[in-house]
């Protein structure tokens, strides 16, 4: 697993050096062949994917039940837009309420979409049922969020760079410190409509919250009237060990947001998912997109969950995480300050003593495992949720090695 800086490597990177926007920062590797946790580069060095595509890719690269559906699906139709019907995207709505134990879903592509779908629904919701005066709807969201890059979205973030020269932007939110239910009590007022949040922030560097916050939450959004809106475009799907991050504490959200691995690694699908209650303020006209609920990403969509449930993800993730937490803990590195996560949604944290995460990434990289730093201190370990103890044991011993020079 030497690192060559062979000429196809090189010759593709400045092809993108040249031709691409300079929006991302990604390691040196130029993939082009996966299968299950693993991926190849162009020059045929092997490597674990512990990424996953941001979660997006729970059920591995190029899962056979998933690519069957797809080629399937290829073969017949692939696109109608809403203007029409098509035979995938009713199966798909319902085998995803049927999961969630929602009455209705909003079929969207990305996550982001996903989002901006719930803060309409919501607000429309604020005004009809509530009864909030016009255009006076806040909604509360979290220090350290991530929700995706809409102009929207990042008007509410509180890192500045996501939003620096991007202004103006929408108003109507409110930001209250992660994890701190009295702030999130204190933060609701009588135009409240929703609290938009994380159950774990993924992006924001693998923050789990403090226990009882999303029970607490809960309580609170019942008390007042608010809808409690669990982004879990990451943590859903397996990844946090339970189907939704939110189960962990028993709680149902009134608006359900997913996408990433609703798309099997395969196609964007994306979904915000919610009761008639608030699904019911969506008129024709409202809102749509021209790709949602298409056939393939419908097609897709239900194999993708299909293998989420009967291979049993959120399980495996469940054991294998804390298996797999318990050996980074063990590590007696002098660089790490602490392991976190739930499931397979893994964070190390780096002394900052001891630099960046991104030279331990780069290690790990030689050594044949991509992960990816988050937050400059925190090296992500979320590996598909098919991965095998065996597999993971390949990427521990590549961890000791980098942690413990
Ligand atoms: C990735 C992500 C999004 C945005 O999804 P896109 O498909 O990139 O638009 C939103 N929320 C969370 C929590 C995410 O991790």
């Amino acid at each position: 697993m030497t690192h060559t800086t062979a000429s196809r490597t090189t010759d593709l990177l400045a092809e993108v050096d040249q031709y691409s926007a300079n929006n991302y920062h990604p390691l040196p590797v130029v993939i082009d062949r996966g299968d299950g946790v693993w991926v190849w580069d162009v020059e045929g060095n092997r490597y674990m994917d512990m990424l996953s595509a941001y979660s997006a890719l729970n059920q591995g690269h190029g899962h056979p039940a998933i690519l069957g559906a797809a080629r399937a699906q290829l073969d017949k139709l692939t696109l109608t837009s809403r203007a029409f019907h098509n035979d995938q995207m009713g199966p798909f709505l319902r085998e995803l309420c049927e999961a969630t134990g929602f009455e209705q879903a909003l079929p969207m592509n990305t996550g982001a979409e996903a989002v901006e779908t719930a803060i309409k629904m919501v607000r429309k919701w604020g005004y009809q049922v509530k009864g909030v005066p016009a255009d006076q709807a806040e909604i509360i969201v979290c220090d350290n969020n991530f929700h995706g890059r809409t102009t929207t979205v990042v008007g509410f973030s509180s890192e500045e760079q996501y939003k620096a020269g991007f202004g103006p932007f929408t108003p109507g939110f409110k930001l209250i410190p992660y994890g701190d239910a009295d702030a999130l009590s204190a933060a609701i007022n009588e135009n409240t409509v929703g609290f938009l949040f994380e159950p774990l922030q993924g992006e924001g560097g693998v923050v789990v919250p403090p226990e009882g916050f999303v029970a607490r939450s809960r309580e609170l959004c019942d008390k007042h009237g608010v809808a409690l809106m669990a982004d879990e475009i990451q943590t859903g799907l397996g990844r946090t060990g339970r189907l939704f991050c939110c189960d962990w504490e028993s709680v149902r959200p009134d608006v359900l947001i997913v996408g990433k691995a609703l798309g099997g690694g395969v196609y964007p699908v994306s979904a915000a998912i919610a009761d008639s209650e608030y699904m019911s303020v969506f008129e024709p006209g409202d809102h749509g997109s021209t790709f949602g609920g298409n056939p393939l990403g419908a097609a897709v969509g239900r194999a993708s969950l299909k293998v989420i449930l009967d291979e049993r993800l959120p399980e495996r993730s469940d054991q294998l995480g804390s298996w797999f937490m318990e050996q980074l803990r063990a590590i007696d590195s002098p660089h790490v300050q602490e392991v976190r996560g739930k499931g397979l949604m893994i964070g190390v944290v780096i002394k900052e003593s001891s630099g960046t995460a991104r030279p331990f990434c780069e290690a790990l990289d030689e050594k044949g495992v991509l992960a990816k730093e988050t937050h400059h201190q925190v090296i992500r370990f979320a590996p598909p949720l098919t991965v095998t103890q065996e597999e993971l044991e390949f990427a521990l011993g590549k961890a000791r090695e980098v942690l413990k020079a």
